[in-house]
């Protein structure tokens, strides 16, 4: 059997460790953290270590940082730029005359990843611990299975990554996981199972947001298309598709008891473009052109030779929309676990979000998009020194903000590096969504919006 070697990261990124030669006494203190995912809180995780100067590796799935966001890189963002740079990142960057985008403007996904994030990654003190095309497939602690409790601690975490269809294996003294949830989209079944049919019709169903203006044009010029969700991804692909006019017909399929609970806070909304995207949509559904099926649930597809037939559930009753050409699903995402099989997590059973985390974001608790700031107390594991960030500690709830994220990791690098008090702070004002409506019924169980 070939043996999978570890990685010595001394030699390929620039580190100070040697994790070859150190034993089982203290060598924890050596070793890096590692941070799975260049996405923009990865990335802010590994600014806020540079700053400490403390030894990091990111390992990263795709071929770029920031590979999540370009897959929406057509989508303008609702939060401008003021919320979307990490603080010590930025001080980084303008330490080497980078100058920061006009804190106003609404940027495009790309814009985040080009003149943000990529930038970010070639600091001298981030691009050597930077590894692309690598990506991690499971993490445990080093000769210890989950169920092993003596010592666990003192263990350090070992990861094991793909390169290239080679595995190879990379210790860590802490783990920062922030490998988002984008790439586990939803299927569109309203029991929220993966079936068959739904697969087979993967050449006609899209997941996520396609660029309508652009390179996925032609796919949905003179269809009947059918997008699927009630949130603001949705709503992006809505307007999209609306500005290709009478050349498209648009049907929307939601779980919402009525389409006006899509529209969030509107002009209530601190986030002014945020409020924007729902004022635009109820203004497209009040002149009918598009065709509102709520509440739609779905339970099975037929292709025939007239198109798509999505049956199910309108208001109760038995409903087939027929010669369906494309469907677009926005039905949210969902975190991958596979890869903490070894990990002694806690978990929110409903939102799949940490579980700490949950009572502050539970959709079935309130509706509030603001969530309270939180940090490293919230995020702890049972697994020590083992971190779920960004939109992952989110589980499948919706309404993550980067910025949440980046107090996320100022908060967990504070504690990682010993600086309790600060770890203890929240340096943090998120902006009001404008809609809070609180499910009393539920609210004594769990408190939220505070
Ligand atoms: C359309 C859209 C619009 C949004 N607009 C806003 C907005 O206006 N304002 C706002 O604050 N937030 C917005 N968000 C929400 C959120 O801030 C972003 O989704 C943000 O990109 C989440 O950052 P992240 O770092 O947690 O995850 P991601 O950006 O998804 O990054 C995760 C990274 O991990 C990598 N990865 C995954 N698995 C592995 C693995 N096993 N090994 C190695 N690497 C791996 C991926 O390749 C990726 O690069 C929006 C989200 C979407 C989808």
């Amino acid at each position: 059997m070939k043996s999978i070697d570890l990685i010595d990261i001394s030699s390929c990124c620039g580190t100070k460790t040697e994790t070859k030669q150190y034993s089982s006494n203290g060598f924890h203190k050596k070793l890096p953290v590692a941070i799975i995912g260049a996405g923009s809180i990865g990335l802010a995780a590994a600014a806020h270590l540079a700053e400490k100067e403390e030894d990091f590796i990111v390992l990263e799935a795709g071929s770029r940082v920031g590979s999540n966001i370009l897959k929406w890189g057509h989508v303008r963002l609702f939060s401008p730029w003021q919320y979307n740079i990490d603080k010590v990142a930025k001080k980084l960057l303008e330490k080497r005359s980078w100058v920061s985008p006009p804190s106003e403007q609404l940027p495009l996904g790309k814009e985040i990843v080009e003149n943000y994030l990529e930038h970010l990654s070639k600091l001298p003190e981030i691009s050597p611990n930077i590894l692309l095309n690598t990506t991690v497939v499971s993490i445990s602690k080093r000769s210890t299975d989950k169920m092993k409790t003596a010592n666990r601690d003192q263990e350090p975490f070992v990861l094991y990554i793909d390169q290239q269809g080679e595995t190879k294996r990379i210790e860590a003294k802490a783990v920062i996981d922030a490998t988002g949830t984008w790439l586990q989209p939803n299927p569109i079944n309203a029991d929220s199972i993966w079936t068959k049919e739904e697969k087979d019709l993967n050449q006609n169903i899209y997941y996520g947001i396609p660029d309508v203006a652009g390179k996925d044009r032609e796919k949905y010029i003179s269809k009947r298309v059918a997008v699927v969700g009630g949130g603001h991804s949705a709503i992006n692909t809505i307007l999209e598709l609306s500005q290709l006019g009478e050349q498209v017909e648009i049907y929307w399929i939601m779980r919402k008891k009525k389409v006006e609970d899509a529209y969030g806070g509107e002009e209530k909304d601190a986030l002014q473009a945020r409020g924007e995207l729902g004022s635009r949509i109820h203004q497209i559904v009040d002149t009918d052109k598009v065709k509102v099926f709520t509440p739609f649930h779905i339970q099975q597809l037929n292709k025939t030779k007239n198109g798509i037939e999505i049956t199910g559930e309108l208001n109760g009753q038995e409903f087939t929309l027929q010669g369906i050409d494309e469907i677009i699903a926005n039905t949210g995402t969902r975190p991958d676990f596979s890869l903490l099989r070894e990990i002694r997590l806690s978990i929110d059973s409903s939102t799949e979000s940490v579980e700490a985390l949950a009572p502050l974001i539970d959709p079935n608790l309130h509706s509030c998009g603001t969530v309270r700031p939180h940090g490293e107390e919230i995020l702890r594991q049972p697994e020590k020194n083992f971190y779920m960030v960004g939109m992952k500690s989110y589980g499948r709830a919706p309404t993550f903000l980067m910025a949440t994220g980046y107090e996320q990791v100022r908060s967990i690098v504070a504690y990682l590096t010993g600086d309790i008090d600060s770890s203890k702070r929240v340096e943090l004002e998120l902006p009001e969504t404008g809609v809070c409506t609180v499910n009393t019924a539920l609210q004594s169980a769990k408190s939220c919006c505070s």
